[in-house]
């Protein structure tokens, strides 16, 4: 389905904050950020495995569909290269590492696909993520993430990673504690150790 928006201010000249749609943001300046672009009722449990994921730690970003029951939040969805909220563009400037979180819609099986134009902190969360048994398929065209414009390469080096996560797996991460700690826990460890001064 196509975007009904190609960009935030079109959105928001048809779509009502705090009615349509919230923006929640915490601990914005610091050099590890985590988004949830479609959050809210667009990709549902993004924004909850986004904010788990930056912990007390790190920055979090999360744009919300939040229509009531019956109407459709995937008009707010707008795709990740036309991706242009000011307080994200703003929040990005201080970022040095970026990683978005986004849901497929598959129902069925427990997956990821990892993109974005950090391809060496890519490879690092796809090694940890199957060392820690989640799996990790190769990514679609659609989903690869690299264009330059993409939310997740728009920190201040130019290249980030977004996690597209299928809805099975989500539904596993926000059910199952023993599964949400393993897969928090493991991107967590390999963020920080990815800011600390030994690297
Ligand atoms: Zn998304």
């Amino acid at each position: 389905m196509p975007d009904s928006y190609s960009n935030f201010q079109e959105l928001q000249l048809n779509e009502l904050e705090g009615q349509d749609y919230q923006i929640r943001v915490k601990g914005i300046g610091h050099s590890v950020l985590i988004i949830a672009p479609h959050g809210g009722k667009i990709e549902p449990f993004t924004s909850q495995i986004a904010q788990w994921i930056a912990g007390e730690e790190f920055a979090w970003y999360s744009f919300e569909g939040i229509k009531e029951e019956g109407k459709d939040n995937r008009l707010l969805h707008i795709t990740s290269h036309k991706y242009d909220e000011p307080t994200l563009l703003q929040a990005l400037k201080q970022a040095k590492v970026v990683l978005t979180i986004h849901g497929l819609k598959d129902s069925s099986e427990e997956f990821l696909m990892i993109g974005g134009l950090d391809s060496e902190l890519g490879q690092k969360l796809e090694r940890t993520l199957q060392q820690s048994s989640f799996k990790i398929k190769s990514c679609e065209q659609k989903y690869r993430g690299i264009r330059a414009t993409n939310i997740c390469n728009r920190g201040c080096t130019g290249k980030g990673v977004q996690l597209e996560i299928s809805y099975a797996l989500r539904k596993r991460i926000i059910e199952d504690t023993e599964c949400r700690n393993r897969f928090v826990d493991s991107i967590r460890s390999l963020l920080l150790a990815q800011i600390s001064p030994r690297n």
